[in-house]
C-alpha cells in the first residue's frame, strides 16, 4: 500500500519513477507490456555498431530550461540540428519549404519574384501554417502556396493520416509551417541533440535507483495489489474498458534495410511527399556519427491503429476525438489517486520534451499538496 505503482517505462512514467523515488524518497514499481524500457523513444545498437531508433527517429528538442536541465542530469547530448530533406519532383531541397526551398524548386527568376512578394507581405522570420499561407490574394502567392500544399502537405498528410490536410487538426500541419527564412532546420529550439549515451540508456539512469523495481512484460490488467498511488501513461480509454468506444490512433510500420555501403542518403530524414506509399526513410547512422562500412534505413508506413493487430503511435487530433477523450477524462477525476499522463494518458500529440514537462508537473502536484 505504500508503494506507487506506475504504468509505462517510456519518459513520462520514468521521469514520474525518479522524482517520486528521489524527491519523496517512496517507493515505485514501473511496470511495461513491452520487454524494454523507454517507450516509442528506445534504441538499441545493432549488429553493425548503429543506434537504432526502434520507432522511428527521435531527435529531442525544446525550450523549456526546467525540462533540458532535468534531461541533462542523465546524459549528454550532441549538437545534432535536425534538417529534413524532401524529394519535391525528384529534387531534394529542405523542409519546412522556406527561402532556401524556393530557389531548389522553381527557375531562379520566379524565386526571386516570390521571395520579394513573400517579403513584401510576411516579416522576416514568421512561421506561417499552410492553411493560413493559403488565404493569399495576390496570384504569384496564390500560386506558390497551391503548390506547397500539393507538393508537401497533401499526399503526405494523406498517407499520414488517411485523410486530406484540411480534416485534420490545423495544428497537426501548423507543426510544419511556412518558414519565411534562409533557416532550414526542421526545429528552431534553443537546446537540441540527440543523448550521446542513447535514449534507452538515459531512461535506464533514471531507474536504477533503490527505491524503483522495474517489472517489464507485464500488463497493468495483470496487476491485482493496491497501490497508494497510480499513475497510468498508458492509454486512457483502455484504462476505462473502452467504455465510450475507442480512441482512434494511428500506428506506424517500419522496414528496415542494411545496405552493404556506408551511406544510402544524403540526410538522417528524407521525406517524399508525393510519391511511393511510405511517407519517409530514416537512416540512423547520422544521429550519433556512428562508423560503419554498412548502414540500416527504416522505410516507415503508416496506417490505422486497430486493437490486437498493430501498436498506438499517434494520437488523431480531431474535434470528436478530443470529445470522446474528454468523458474519459471526466471518468478519470472521480478517481482518488490515480493520475493518468503521457501521450497515451493525456490522448495529446506530445514531444518528448512535452511529455517530460508534463510528469514534472503531475509530480509537483503531488508534491505541493
Ligand atoms: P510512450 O513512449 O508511448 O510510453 C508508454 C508506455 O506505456 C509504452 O512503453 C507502453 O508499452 C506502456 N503501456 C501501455 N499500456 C500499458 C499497460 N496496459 N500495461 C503496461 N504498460 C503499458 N518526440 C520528440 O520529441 N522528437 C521526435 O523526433 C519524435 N519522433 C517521434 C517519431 C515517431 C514515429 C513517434 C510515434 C513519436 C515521436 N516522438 C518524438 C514522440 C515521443 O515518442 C513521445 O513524446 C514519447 O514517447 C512519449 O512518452 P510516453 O511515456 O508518454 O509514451
Ligand atoms: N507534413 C506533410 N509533409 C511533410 C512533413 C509533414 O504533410 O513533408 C504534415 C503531416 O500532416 C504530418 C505533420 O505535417 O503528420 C507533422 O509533421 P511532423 O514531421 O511533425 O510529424 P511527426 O514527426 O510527429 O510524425
Amino acid at each position: 500500500m505504500e508503494t506507487n505503482l506506475v504504468v509505462g517505462a517510456g519518459f513520462s512514467g520514468a521521469v514520474t519513477a525518479y522524482l517520486l523515488a528521489e524527491k519523496l524518497g517512496e517507493k515505485v514499481l514501473i511496470i511495461d507490456k513491452k520487454e524494454h524500457i523507454a517507450g516509442n523513444s528506445y534504441d538499441y545498437t545493432d549488429e553493425n555498431g548503429i543506434k537504432i531508433h526502434k520507432y522511428g527517429s527521435h531527435i529531442f528538442h525544446t525550450n523549456n530550461e526546467k525540462v533540458w536541465q532535468f534531461l541533462k542530469q542523465f546524459t549528454d547530448l550532441n549538437t545534432y540540428m535536425h534538417r529534413v530533406v524532401a524529394v519535391i519532383d525528384g529534387i531534394e531541397t529542405t523542409i519546412p519549404f522556406n527561402i532556401n526551398t524556393l530557389y531548389d524548386v522553381f527557375p531562379m527568376s520566379l524565386a526571386k519574384r516570390l521571395e520579394e512578394k513573400l517579403l513584401s507581405v510576411f516579416d522576416y522570420n514568421t512561421k506561417v501554417p499552410i492553411l493560413e499561407f493559403q488565404k493569399q490574394n495576390d496570384k504569384d502567392l496564390k500560386f506558390l502556396a497551391e503548390y506547397v500544399y500539393e507538393k508537401v502537405f497533401l499526399h503526405y498528410t494523406n498517407k499520414q493520416w488517411g485523410t486530406s490536410p484540411k480534416d485534420v487538426d490545423s495544428a497537426v500541419t501548423a507543426r510544419v509551417p511556412v518558414f519565411i527564412s534562409r533557416d532550414d532546420r526542421y526545429f528552431q529550439d534553443k537546446y537540441q541533440g540527440i543523448p550521446v549515451c542513447g535514449y534507452t540508456r538515459t531512461v535506464e539512469r533514471m531507474l536504477n535507483h533503490p527505491n524503483i523495481e522495474i517489472k517489464l512484460n507485464t500488463d497493468y490488467k495483470d496487476i491485482k495489489c493496491d497501490f497508494k498511488r497510480i499513475f497510468y501513461t498508458g492509454p486512457i480509454d483502455e484504462y476505462f474498458d473502452y467504455k465510450f468506444g475507442q480512441l482512434p490512433y494511428r500506428s506506424v510500420n517500419f522496414k528496415l534495410e542494411t545496405h552493404n555501403h556506408e551511406y544510402y542518403q544524403s540526410n538522417a530524414v528524407v521525406n517524399y511527399p508525393c510519391n511511393y506509399d511510405f511517407t519517409r526513410i530514416h537512416e540512423y547512422k547520422y544521429y550519433l556519427n556512428d562508423i560503419s562500412s554498412k548502414t540500416v534505413i527504416a522505410k516507415e508506413y503508416s496506417e490505422d491503429f486497430v486493437l490486437g493487430k498493430n501498436e498506438r503511435y499517434y494520437p488523431v487530433p480531431k474535434k470528436e476525438n478530443t470529445e470522446l477523450y474528454d468523458r474519459y477524462l471526466a471518468e478519470a477525476k472521480k478517481l482518488n489517486n490515480v493520475y493518468f499522463l503521457g501521450r497515451l494518458g493525456d490522448y495529446k500529440y506530445y514531444n518528448m520534451d512535452q511529455a517530460i514537462e508534463r510528469a514534472i508537473e503531475v509530480f509537483e502536484r503531488i508534491e505541493n499538496k
